[in-house]
């Protein structure tokens, strides 16, 4: 017997038929004796619909109200999965991110829950029901509807998890667990029974959408057991680890994260001074937008570029910025790149072992991938390359550095 929190994502219910086997699934829970509280995210497809809807209105509408429309999605699975337990002689109830009392602050659509009011929960679950909770959305004081975010039902299932204390936070979704990388893209990536929080948190910052940033921080800091595995196949997924020491027999890769929807800058011809990368870059952090791996290079002749990196959906915003900027600073150009990405390597092994970046910049260099920017940290190493190499450098690197699944792995399987 045990309290767990159990987060479906939208693949699991995106239909009737899903949404029943979920509750299917939950009712066995149940069955055995556990306490349930479930976090469901709207149906696949409707938190992207909703988006359009309002984009058919205007470009961009008022954050609040985008929180309004988009936590919809997340209300109406709540509902039918409570109907489908209740369909099946189990107690159900049913909460809102407000009803629950998830209070965060008013950064709207990307709002970070503050505090979590367990008591409503305790007294359904001592009244023998499951509880359904709708992910991704939140109330600040004001009493506004909040959401925590693309992907965010994982963090809140997390956060629940924290606020009571449960035995384990069970993400159920349409992959067996966490792979070295994204399974779609290579299709040797191999199930991982574990990984450290440090390598999932770098994972899921350089693009692996698994799991959302923030569940993996919050999952850190409260100690909360997490688990990632596959609402449709049996299994016991992937455990992320608090192990925190590090050993020549770990493996010095991990996984592979990759992000396509990113967007390169340059500002050619800029003075080489003091100060002249804050000039450059703090109008563009100030307008709210992130700027990820960034570069200076000063020529022999003393001209100097800075480059950066955006989301794409960020870089028109930026280059606007940037116009004028460089007329201010009297800088030659501002270049936009749209059609890059960004691969990395992420693993605590690194810290152990020497030569992980040349045998990386080597096995792009077989397959001609010219790199455009190199960053790394203690146990990551980012390029930047065109999009259109995507594919074919994290398929590269997943074999040099033997990352699938071996002959006698598969049988066994
Ligand atoms: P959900 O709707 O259940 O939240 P997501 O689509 O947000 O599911 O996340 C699951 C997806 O993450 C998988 O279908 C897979 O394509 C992708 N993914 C990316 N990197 C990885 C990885 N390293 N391991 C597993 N899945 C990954
Ligand atoms: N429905 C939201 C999204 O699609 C939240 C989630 O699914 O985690 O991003
Ligand atoms: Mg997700």
């Amino acid at each position: 017997m045990a309290l767990l929190v159990q987060k479906y994502g939208g693949t699991s219910v995106g239909s009737i038929e899903r949404i029943d086997a979920v509750a299917e699934k939950v009712s066995k829970f149940r069955d055995n004796g556990d306490d349930v509280v479930v976090v469901v995210s709207a149906m696949s497809g409707e938190t992207n619909r909703l988006t359009m809807l309002a984009q058919e209105i205007m470009e961009q509408p008022t954050p609040r109200e985008m929180d309004v429309l988009l936590s919809t999605g997340e209300q109406v699975t709540i509902a039918l999965l409570c109907m489908a337990l209740e369909k099946r002689g189990y107690g159900a109830h049913s909460f809102t991110g407000g009803q629950v009392r998830i209070l965060t602050d008013n950064s709207h659509t990307k709002a970070r829950i503050r505090e979590i009011d367990n008591t409503r929960m305790h007294a359904q679950l001592e009244q023998g029901n499951v509880v359904v909770v709708a992910g991704f959305q939140g109330v600040d004081d004001n009493g506004n509807i909040t959401t925590l975010g693309r992907g965010g039902s994982d963090t809140t299932a997390v956060a629940l998890a924290a606020a009571l204390e449960a035995d384990e936070c069970q993400i159920y979704t349409d992959v067996k667990g966490v792979y070295t990388t994204d399974p779609r893209v290579v299709e040797d990536a191999k199930l991982l029974e574990t990984i450290t929080f440090e390598e999932m948190l770098e994972l899921a910052s350089l693009g692996a959408k698994v799991l959302q940033i923030r569940s993996v921080e919050f999952a850190g800091k409260y100690k909360v057991p997490l688990r990632v595995l596959s609402t449709f196949e049996e299994g016991s997924g992937t455990l992320i680890t608090l192990e925190e020491e590090t050993d020549m027999e770990d493996p010095a890769i991990a996984g592979i994260a990759f992000e396509r929807d990113e967007a390169k800058l340059t500002v050619a011809g800029v003075p080489d001074v003091p100060g002249i990368a804050y000039k450059v870059i703090g109008p563009v952090s100030d307008a709210g937008i992130e700027v990820d791996v960034i570069v200076q290079n000063v020529a022999a002749d003393g001209s100097n570029d800075i480059t950066f990196t955006v989301k794409r959906a960020e870089s028109d915003r930026a280059k606007e910025i940037l116009d004028t900027v460089a007329t201010s600073l009297q800088a030659q150009e501002v270049i936009l790149d749209k059609k890059i990405c960004k691969v990395s390597l992420v693993g605590v092994g690194m810290r152990s072992h020497a030569g992980i970046a040349s045998k990386m910049f080597k096995a792009l260099a077989d397959e001609s991938i010219n790199i455009e920017i190199i960053t790394t940290s203690e146990i990551k190493i980012s390029v930047v390359i065109e999009e259109k190499y995507l594919e074919l450098a994290v398929r590269a690197l997943h074999s040099a550095f033997e990352l699938g699944e071996t002959e006698s792995e598969k049988v066994s399987e």
